[in-house]
């Protein structure tokens, strides 16, 4: 049996919406969308090399990014996040699992980055202090991803300044400043665009199953859909504090 990590580049996604008559551009950090398309390609990919040699391939439910440090594919980021060669932190992580026989692995300690020994771009950055140099590990209960993954009735907490708030979901900051993703941050993937009425009826009726088709296929075009349940709370916070969102 085979264990197999695949890392896809993936751009962040700049999702337009209209407020105050203006069009406001948020971003979706890469690996915040669209999950089951990308994931569903690189099963189909696996399985067409590996099925005529008499093996099958299916996707699994594993701890990614351990697996793509623990088989050398990436590196730790001084941010936690996993870093691979020529993708940055800009990419997608999909596990799959074979009964293609491996005799041989190459399952080692994870190693953190060469470039985080004399780099501190990232701590001085975050704006909640999650990256410290006390520890390796991110304090997650500061990372803004930890806070803005939740529903709407869940207030943000106080020590929260509104205008730390820079995505539609997760956050960007580490990733913005980070050397290694220098190459990397043009690219960007075109989402939807939400006309005023759209945004206002996606502020006050996400939660509520009354959007119209026309919304509801953007979302499902782009694999939206999960973002519903925090998309009112988060997209309110962005529109109403002066961050630069794009
Ligand atoms: S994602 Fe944001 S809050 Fe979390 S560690 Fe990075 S910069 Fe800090
Ligand atoms: S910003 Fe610097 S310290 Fe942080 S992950 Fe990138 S290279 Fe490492």
């Amino acid at each position: 049996m085979s264990l197999i990590i695949v890392a896809v580049p993936e751009p962040r996604m700049c999702v337009t919406f209209t407020w105050n008559g203006k069009p406001v551009p948020v971003t979706v950090p890469p690996t915040f969308y669209p999950e089951q398309q990308i994931n569903r390609q690189v099963e189909d990919l696996l399985a067409g090399i590996l099925r005529p040699a008499g093996f099958r391939v299916v996707q699994a439910v594993l701890p990614k990014k351990l697996l793509a440090v623990h088989s050398g594919l990436g590196t730790y980021g001084r941010n936690n996040l996993c870093y691979v060669p020529g993708m940055g932190s800009f990419h997608r992580l999909v596990a799959l699992c074979s009964d293609l026989p491996c005799p041989e692995d190459d399952w080692q300690e994870p190693k953190v980055m060469a470039r985080c020994e004399k780099c501190v771009a990232c701590l001085r950055h975050c704006p909640t202090g999650a990256i410290t140099s006390e520890r390796f590990l991110v304090r997650a209960e500061r990372c803004l991803t930890f806070h803005n993954e939740k529903l709407s009735d869940v207030a943000f907490p106080v020590w929260i300044d509104p205008s730390w708030h820079n995505c539609l979901v997760g956050c960007f900051h580490c990733q913005t400043i980070c050397p290694e993703n220098r190459d990397f941050l043009d690219r960007v993937a075109e989402g939807p665009e939400f006309s005023s009425e759209e945004t206002a009826l996606l502020l006050e009726e996400a939660l509520h199953d009354r959007l119209p088709p026309a919304i509801l296929n953007k979302l499902e075009q782009f694999d939206m859909m999960e973002m519903l349940e925090f998309l009112p709370r988060n997209l309110s916070v962005l529109l109403t504090c002066d961050s630069d969102l794009s």
